[in-house]
Protein backbone atom coordinates (compact mmCIF):
# COMPACT_ATOMS: atom_id res chain seq x y z
CA UNK A 1 0.00 0.00 0.00
CA UNK A 2 1.44 3.37 -1.05
CA UNK A 3 0.06 5.19 1.64
CA UNK A 4 2.11 3.05 3.86
CA UNK A 5 4.99 3.25 2.79
CA UNK A 6 4.72 7.33 3.48
CA UNK A 7 5.35 6.52 6.93
CA UNK A 8 8.88 5.24 7.63
CA UNK A 9 9.21 3.60 11.60
CA UNK A 10 11.33 5.63 13.76
CA UNK A 11 13.07 4.53 16.83
CA UNK A 12 11.21 5.55 20.21
CA UNK A 13 14.19 7.35 21.74
CA UNK A 14 14.43 5.61 25.34
CA UNK A 15 13.20 7.58 28.59
CA UNK A 16 12.02 10.72 25.93
CA UNK A 17 8.94 11.56 23.99
CA UNK A 18 7.88 9.21 21.31
CA UNK A 19 8.20 10.48 18.02
CA UNK A 20 5.77 10.83 15.08
CA UNK A 21 6.18 8.26 12.20
CA UNK A 22 5.43 10.78 9.25
CA UNK A 23 8.76 11.46 7.32
CA UNK A 24 10.67 14.85 8.20
CA UNK A 25 8.04 15.97 11.18
CA UNK A 26 9.69 16.69 14.28
CA UNK A 27 6.27 16.62 16.50
CA UNK A 28 6.38 14.46 19.74
CA UNK A 29 3.45 11.28 18.66
CA UNK A 30 -0.08 11.90 20.02
CA UNK A 31 -2.03 9.15 18.70
CA UNK A 32 -1.50 5.50 17.06
CA UNK A 33 -2.55 3.82 14.06
CA UNK A 34 -3.30 0.35 13.67
CA UNK A 35 -3.88 -1.17 10.14
CA UNK A 36 -6.07 -4.53 9.54
CA UNK A 37 -5.41 -5.61 5.49
CA UNK A 38 -8.00 -8.07 5.29
CA UNK A 39 -10.52 -6.18 6.94
CA UNK A 40 -9.45 -3.35 5.61
CA UNK A 41 -9.66 -1.00 9.13
CA UNK A 42 -8.04 1.49 10.27
CA UNK A 43 -7.27 2.00 14.22
CA UNK A 44 -6.70 4.99 15.99
CA UNK A 45 -5.83 4.61 19.49
CA UNK A 46 -3.94 7.00 22.55
CA UNK A 47 -0.28 6.04 22.27
CA UNK A 48 0.24 2.48 24.15
CA UNK A 49 2.85 1.87 26.51
CA UNK A 50 5.11 0.29 25.74
CA UNK A 51 5.01 1.15 21.97
CA UNK A 52 3.02 -1.58 19.41
CA UNK A 53 6.08 -2.13 17.11
CA UNK A 54 3.24 -3.06 14.41
CA UNK A 55 1.60 0.23 14.99
CA UNK A 56 2.39 3.72 13.67
CA UNK A 57 2.78 6.77 15.92
CA UNK A 58 1.57 10.19 14.48
CA UNK A 59 1.57 13.25 16.66
CA UNK A 60 -1.52 15.01 16.87
CA UNK A 61 -0.90 17.28 13.22
CA UNK A 62 -0.84 14.23 11.05
CA UNK A 63 -3.75 12.41 12.95
CA UNK A 64 -6.12 14.44 12.09
CA UNK A 65 -5.02 15.05 8.38
CA UNK A 66 -4.54 10.90 8.51
CA UNK A 67 -7.29 10.27 5.39
CA UNK A 68 -7.60 6.10 5.30
CA UNK A 69 -7.51 4.88 1.15
CA UNK A 70 -10.90 4.23 -0.23
CA UNK A 71 -12.84 1.66 0.67
CA UNK A 72 -11.01 1.13 4.20
CA UNK A 73 -12.81 2.01 7.68
CA UNK A 74 -11.41 3.97 10.16
CA UNK A 75 -12.60 2.99 14.14
CA UNK A 76 -11.18 6.34 16.08
CA UNK A 77 -11.03 4.97 19.88
CA UNK A 78 -9.21 7.73 21.33
CA UNK A 79 -10.41 9.31 24.42
CA UNK A 80 -9.52 12.68 23.72
CA UNK A 81 -12.53 12.15 20.53
CA UNK A 82 -15.00 11.54 23.67
CA UNK A 83 -14.20 14.98 25.30
CA UNK A 84 -14.72 16.34 21.95
CA UNK A 85 -18.22 15.15 21.45
CA UNK A 86 -19.41 15.68 24.85
CA UNK A 87 -18.24 19.62 24.50
CA UNK A 88 -20.39 19.72 20.84
CA UNK A 89 -23.20 18.45 22.84
CA UNK A 90 -22.59 20.78 26.04
CA UNK A 91 -22.31 23.77 23.14
CA UNK A 92 -25.42 22.52 21.16
CA UNK A 93 -27.67 22.95 24.74
CA UNK A 94 -26.43 26.19 25.21
CA UNK A 95 -27.53 27.28 21.64
CA UNK A 96 -30.77 25.83 22.10
CA UNK A 97 -31.57 27.21 25.33
ZN1 LIG B 1 3.69 14.49 12.57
Amino acid sequence: MAFLEQLPRSLPTPGGPRPCSHAGCPSAAAATLAFDYATRRVWLHELPDPPDPASYDLCSHHTDRFRPPRGWEVEDHRATLDRRLIEDEIFQADVSI
